[in-house]
């Protein structure tokens, strides 16, 4: 039964006395089975084999925001949409056989952000929080300390060896995921000039998107950049732009050789990918939510799919980073559906990914820049409606016919968050206000919280990254952060490596 007719059905039991189970869909699964399960998963792990040639292909997937948690209640809501219970199910990247802990903190701050975890990914070195591809020396939001401190990233190691480049993201491209790829940034926030400050303009520090333009202009680097952020590129004498120096930047993009934009879903679908450098901006900011994006707009696996269409025509290989961007939004505003829908699309775009692409030659890695305070809770029964009120089960472990009420009174969700704007309003409420479970299906729905805040805030615990193809098994255990770069780096160029004193 699809999910979505699950929970009303569920309800509509809650009003009828019989004695029924209320739970429609059953495991049949009994322990030996599971034992069984458990063997055949050693016997595939014992066959593996280390994949020791160099990878012609890269590709790096961030689900930004996505912690541990997110993926446990992505896989259950996954499965469930698919009629299951959920919790057996496997999200396509928790199939691949390497995987580690990464430990996320930026050089200067215990929970870090984007700007400074993406530059540990794609340079080998931790920084501060919200620095784009600049070394801890220097001082964010200062324009004279950035000189002579920029690290080189992942894409001058692919230009050294003639591969060829991508980026796909939700985001708008300026933002701080997709931007440490191609810019180096005393400030993550300066996407375009209007926001850069007055120090930062007398000292001629660049805007993000100027620099994404000069940087191809000198180097002819990007074969495809595809996400959203209109606004950045256009003057603000355009609708939808905000630029203060009049730069048309997608004009700009334009007049380069070979150089072509596309800004929707049909244009993207038409376009001869065979050759050529695009740029794809989709929306004025960032794309909108799978929960409300319409026809005219790619999603992520459109993005993809016409991504390694234009990639896969280098015969030298290519390196190419997938941001789900979204994940991350959604949780700032306390909104956990929203989240598992975006983490659905990343699961569908690397299943596809992993059906088009060589897995013998392509190192490919799944992971998140960093967490959330999202967190799963209470002793919901087996195949409980993982966005829903918490139905535990009795005393001889069959679910109950009501949602579980707590001592003060009230129903409450499985999932909910530690801060942001999901908070308990004390002053209105001399109690926590209970939960309608029929709200909790909404994606607008906001999980409750404990600690009032406008956004709700990163997680600090470590993250997840799962991995195949060449030199994946490099992966494993407990790793910091950085450390991801040079087994990328390793398994691109391996005999580079093995030279090294
Ligand atoms: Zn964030």
């Amino acid at each position: 039964m699809p999910y979505f007719l699950r929970l009303p059905l569920l309800l509509s039991l809650f009003a009828l006395s019989a004695c029924e189970p209320t739970l429609p869909v059953k495991d049949n699964t009994r322990s030996e089975q599971w034992y069984q399960q458990g063997q055949q998963r050693a016997a595939l792990a014992a066959a593996q084999t280390d994949n020791t040639g160099p990878a012609k292909n890269l590709i790096l997937v961030v689900g930004d925001g996505m912690g541990i948690t997110t993926h446990t209640a992505a896989r259950i809501f996954t499965g469930q949409q698919q009629g299951l219970l959920g919790e057996e199910y496997n999200l396509s990247f928790e199939t691949l056989p390497h995987s580690a802990l990464i430990k996320t903190y930026n050089s200067d701050q215990q929970t870090p952000d984007s700007a400074g975890t993406m530059t540990a990914l794609i340079s080998g070195s931790k920084t501060r929080a919200g620095v784009l591809a600049v070394s801890d020396k220097v001082i964010r939001s200062d324009c004279a300390s950035q000189a002579g401190n920029e690290l080189q990233t992942l894409f001058d190691v692919a230009e050294q060896q003639g591969k060829a480049s991508g980026i796909v993201t939700t985001a708008r491209i300026t933002h701080a995921t997709p931007a440490a790829l191609y810019a180096h940034s005393a400030e993550r926030n300066w996407e375009s000039d209007d926001q850069l400050n007055d120090s930062a303009r007398q000292s001629g520090c660049q805007d993000i998107a100027a620099q994404l333009i000069d940087y191809q202009q000198q180097q002819q680097r990007l074969e495809v950049i595809f996400g959203g952020g209109r606004r950045h590129f256009l003057p603000a004498s355009m609708s939808d732009g905000q630029r203060r120096d009049g730069r048309n930047l997608m004009t700009a993009w334009q007049q380069q050789a070979d150089h072509h934009v596309a800004t929707s879903r049909q244009q993207l679908l038409q376009a001869d990918l065979s050759q050529g450098h695009w740029l794809g901006l989709f929306a004025a900011s960032h794309l909108p939510y799978v929960a409300e994006r319409d026809a005219s707009t790619p999603g992520l696996l459109d993005m993809t799919r016409a991504a390694l269409q234009r990639l896969q025509h280098n015969d030298q290989g290519y390196v190419l980073m997938i941001e789900a961007a979204r994940i991350d939004h959604a949780h700032h505003q306390g909104q956990g559906q929203k989240a598992l829908q975006e983490t659905a699309e990343l699961d569908q775009t690397v299943a596809w990914l992993l059906k088009h692409t060589d897995r013998d030659n392509t190192l490919l890695v799944v992971t998140a820049d960093h967490s959330h305070t999202l967190t799963l809770a209470g002793y919901p029964t087996r195949g409980n409606p993982i966005t829903g009120v918490v139905i535990s089960n009795d005393d001889q472990g069959r679910p109950e016919r009501q949602p579980y009420r707590l001592d003060d009174g009230g129903y409450y969700t499985t999932m909910s968050y530690r801060n942001g704007p999901g908070a308990v309003d004390w002053q209105q409420h001399n109690r926590r206000p209970s939960v309608n479970p029929e709200a909790t299906q909404s994606p607008d729905y906001r999980q409750q919280a404990l600690v009032p805040l406008d956004s709700e805030t990163h997680g600090g615990e470590d993250v997840a990254l799962y991995a195949s193809g060449p030199w994946a098994h490099l992966f494993g255990g407990t790793m910091e952060q950085h450390w991801v770069y040079h087994v990328l780096q390793h398994a691109l160029n391996p005999k580079a490596q093995q030279a090294a004193p």
